[in-house]
């Protein structure tokens, strides 16, 4: 097996795996010696003829033949020696005119939401929930609503990806027996108005989102109090507080208990639940910090972790705090819901919350995810125009090193290219992903077939998308997962263990009972002879059957898993909580 590492960032894997059935690796090598503009100019004038005149497929699947000159013009083709990586050269900005949801009608009842929140694609993302806040705030603005996004001012935020900065409030908010000095700065990101804070203390400061030299916990405490604080100062009262995660847990807490004593008295809370795992661990003395008594928390029906009752000292739970402190609590997807409400020592939390605790997928925003206006892709498609993602996965597998041949038909076609785009850590399945390697490579067995890249790249997972016939997710849990939702809209068909979310959205081929939703493969183990079972499946009917793959794909393609869909029934809970 040939494995590359690069640029190692820890906490992010992607892996692409695919093999071409003669790759002349040596051809590679000597054409790369050619240098880098003799090497593209070489590639794409052969890569012309090629596409033009190369007309039989070996394995069935349609030659391009609808490539034009003007779609195949001025390609330069990427090598791995490449000085730049293909997936970093400059691309146009995505953000500065990206358009809301094309959604039409607007909701007769429109409120103010406010989403308070650690992440937020593309400027401050590590997984979903960035995604997810983004997309749900644009879904909601284009149906007529009002809203903002409170955000920490992370160092790490590119600030040219912000529209309009603005400072518009200086002022203090509490932490540990102090008033911190704090900045609020105003802005817009994808058409979303954002409010960055920005305390005068460390908190925020570092290169990643995440892991920073100072305490967490004590900084999202500190924003959670920071975002009623500039509420309260700015006369600000929002309908909706929508929080996310713990790190927004302290918000419930603090707005019932102490700010809508004060000033706020318009606002309800509504909390998602991305990922129960983390529940932000809290002793008592901690909570304090944030200008509440600790011990008062520390009973079974409000924030004490049940884990700990009788240990010394006991902990808090923030996640669980926001829990019984909010109005309504979602978690983002109704199969994450069941499994929720049946185990883990959140479940008879959420089982005494059950009236209130709604299961609602996620959605992908269709407009940052589409595969005929992505600026990171070299060729555009769509359903019905898919001859773009050959020239990407090509593109990908000469950019990657899987791939040498001169012409796209040869060596794209005959062989699956499978991508897994995620985070590493154990829930994603790690011991099936790597697995996965070694399968993939001996169902394929030629040639360099195998690349893990460790390192986080929002150009190159669009890349990947689109260059995948393949996306695997084989999560031992998965509260909703978008990888598999992305995947399908760039006609990559998910290959997915039955848990979550990904039972909610991917629906086995050989289910005989479901052909209409069937979208995918799906196994239900933890084991490898599960994965195995669903990788094979999928790689016969890739290979054996081109006419039934190309209907998966033009399917998975269509689905509609916007947020058209379900930004619906978000607005539900929010009317009927303001209603309360
Ligand atoms: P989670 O939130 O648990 O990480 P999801 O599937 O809900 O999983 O969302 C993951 C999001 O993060 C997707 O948008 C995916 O493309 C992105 N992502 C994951 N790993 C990487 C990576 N290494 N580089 C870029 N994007 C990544």
């Amino acid at each position: 097996m040939r494995v590359v590492m690069e640029c190692a960032i820890p906490g992010k894997l992607l892996c692409a795996s695919t093999s071409g059935l003669w790759n002349p690796r040596k051809v590679v090598l000597s054409r790369r010696n050619t240098g880098l503009s003799a090497h593209n100019n070489l590639c794409s004038s052969k890569f012309k003829i090629k596409a033009q005149t190369h007309h039989t497929s070996q394995v069935g699947i349609a030659k391009p033949t609808n490539l034009t000159d003007s779609d195949i013009q001025g390609f330069v083709w990427p090598s791995p020696t490449d000085e730049i990586p293909f997936w970093k050269k400059e691309f146009p900005s995505w953000d500065a005119n990206l358009e809301l949801p094309s959604e039409q009608t607007k909701d007769s009842k429109l409120m103010h939401i406010v989403h308070v929140t650690a992440e937020m694609a593309p400027i401050a993302k590590v997984g979903g929930l960035g995604d997810v806040v983004t997309g749900l705030a644009r879904a909601c603005l284009s149906r007529g609503h009002t809203v903002h996004i409170m955000l920490p001012f992370y160092e790490c935020i590119q600030k040219h990806q912000i529209n309009d900065l603005t400072l518009i409030t200086t002022y203090n908010s509490y932490h540990d027996g102090n008033w911190i000095p704090t900045n609020a700065y105003h802005g817009v990101v994808s058409g979303i108005p954002v409010i960055f804070l920005e305390p005068s203390c460390q908190f925020f400061k570092g290169r990643q989102v995440y892991g920073g030299s100072y305490n967490e916990l004590e900084a999202y405490m500190f924003f959670s109090r920071a975002c009623l604080e500039w509420m309260q100062v700015t006369g600000t009262q929002p309908d909706i507080i929508h929080v996310h995660e713990w790190q927004a847990g302290a918000l419930p807490i603090l707005y019932w208990d102490m700010y809508h004593h004060l000033s706020l008295k318009n606002p309800r809370i509504v909390l998602t639940i991305h990922n129960m795992e983390h529940y932000g661990e809290c002793r008592q003395e901690q909570l304090s910090m944030c200008g509440l008594d600790g011990s008062l928390y520390a009973t079974f029906d409000k924030a004490v972790d049940d884990r700990t009752v009788g240990h010394n000292p006991e902990r808090l739970s923030l996640l669980k705090g926001g829990i019984v402190y909010s109005n309504a609590v979602v978690t983002v997807s109704p199969t994450y819901l069941k499994e929720t409400l049946c185990s883990g020592w959140l479940s008879s939390t959420l089982m005494r919350n059950r009236d209130k605790y709604f299961g609602i997928v996620n959605g992908i925003d269709t407009t940052m995810w589409n595969p005929s206006t992505d600026v990171f892709l070299p060729s555009k498609f769509n359903v019905k125009n898919s001859e773009g993602k050959k020239l990407c996965k090509y593109y990908v597998q000469r950019g990657l090193g899987l791939a040498s041949g001169d012409h796209v038909t040869d060596t794209t076609l005959k062989v699956p290219l499978v991508v897994c785009i995620t985070r590493l850590v154990a829930q994603k399945g790690l011991h099936l992903i790597t697995h996965a390697i070694k399968q993939v490579e001996e169902l394929l067995n030629q040639g360099p077939s195998i690349r893990i890249l460790l390192m986080y790249s929002e150009e190159l997972s669009h890349l990947l998308y689109a260059a995948a016939d393949i996306v695997l997710v084989p999560s031992m849990y998965e509260p909703c997962g978008l990888a598999q939702m992305i995947g399908m809209r760039y006609g990559a068909v998910p290959v997915v263990r039955k848990t979550g979310g990904l039972a909610d959205t991917v629906f086995d081929m050989d289910d005989e009972s479901n052909h209409e939703m069937a979208n995918g493969f799906v196994f239900e183990g933890m084991d490898e002879a599960s994965l195995n079972c669903a990788l094979d499946r999928a790689f016969a009917c890739y290979r054996n059957k081109p006419g039934e793959w190309n209907c998966i794909v033009k399917k998975v393609m269509k689905m509609d898993n916007s947020w058209n869909n379900t930004a619906r029934k978000y607005i539900e809970i929010y009317e009927s909580v303001t209603a309360s």
